[in-house]
């Protein structure tokens, strides 16, 4: 089947937003992401943070658990890492306003510490993607994740977390977009036909996405494309756009045997043929 060009989400939609690199440009002019890290699920951040810096951000940061502090140092020679205090405060981490991207969820847990993390970000008026356990969190109270969100914010929940904090009906670009409205943030309802839509109406099906995808790890890593094209300044609703459609194409470039590991690794061949 054939999605109508309205409806797909193809390049011509956000590639002439790029963030390419400026010839004379400098990291810092390229964006600071921050993916905050969980106690117990180690690789989730690790997958987000590799690819917010595959995608291109300047600087990327994982902000870590002290116990767990040199599991994330490890992570990636080009990735820095800052401790969380025992408090779960941010402050200290968000002082520097050149962090301006902000990835929670992967691998957070559902816990108070999560929904407290999540919130920090949100107050931030950062750009902000919400993901996985980081919308689970939400899941008694949806109000309060509404009304928390402030500036550019992506939720990025599959369908089990989608349920836990929209009550929308009709077919599926309809619930996401009606959960658009409803929360003010870019709403990408994940799946085999990814869904993302704007609180604005602007609304695309994604259709490059191949089953390869459904394996552990690989919406860590979307979560983490989505933030750093964000921290690069590209607009929420692109960002999702692109970000999705990249990890579909990557995954597809792949074939049979992916792992999550394997999107950002492969992103600079899918950039490679899009530039
Ligand atoms: P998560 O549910 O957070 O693990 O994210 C899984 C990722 O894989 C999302 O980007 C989904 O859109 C994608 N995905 C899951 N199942 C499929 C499928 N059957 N075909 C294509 N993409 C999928
Ligand atoms: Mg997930």
């Amino acid at each position: 089947t054939v999605l109508p060009d309205t409806f797909r989400n193809r390049p011509a939609l956000w590639a002439g937003h790029y963030p390419w690199p400026a010839v004379d440009g400098h990291k810092y002019q390229r964006g600071h992401a921050l993916v905050v890290g969980g106690q117990l699920m180690t690789g989730a951040a690790r997958l987000a943070a590799r690819a917010a810096a595959r995608v291109g951000a300047g600087l990327v940061t994982i902000a870590a658990p002290a116990a767990v502090w040199p599991i994330y140092a490890g992570a990636s020679l080009s990735i820095m890492v800052q401790a969380i205090r025992e408090s779960g405060a941010l402050e200290d981490i968000l002082s520097d306003p050149r962090k301006n991207a902000i990835v929670v969820g992967p691998g957070a847990g559902v816990s108070d510490i999560t929904r407290k993390h999540a919130l920090q970000a949100l107050a931030s008026k950062r750009a902000v993607v919400l993901d996985a356990d980081a919308i689970s969190v939400f899941g008694s109270d949806p109000e309060a994740l509404y009304q928390a969100i402030a500036g550019p914010c992506v939720l990025t929940p599959h369908e089990g977390e989608f349920n836990r904090i929209f009550a929308t009906r009709g077919d599926k670009l309809e619930r996401a977009r009606r959960a658009a409205v409803q929360s003010g943030a870019v709403v990408v309802l994940k799946g085999p036909d990814t869904v993302i839509a704007a609180p604005d109406g602007r609304a695309v099906i994604n259709d490059n996405a191949p089953p390869e995808l459904a394996t552990g790890g690989t919406g860590d890593v979307l979560s983490g494309f989505i933030a750093g094209l964000m921290a690069q300044g590209m607009e929420a609703f692109l960002a999702a756009a692109a970000a999705v459609w990249l990890h579909g194409e990557a995954a597809r470039r792949f074939g049979p045997g992916l792992v999550s590991e394997d999107l950002p690794e492969c992103l600079p061949r899918v950039l490679r043929r899009l530039k």
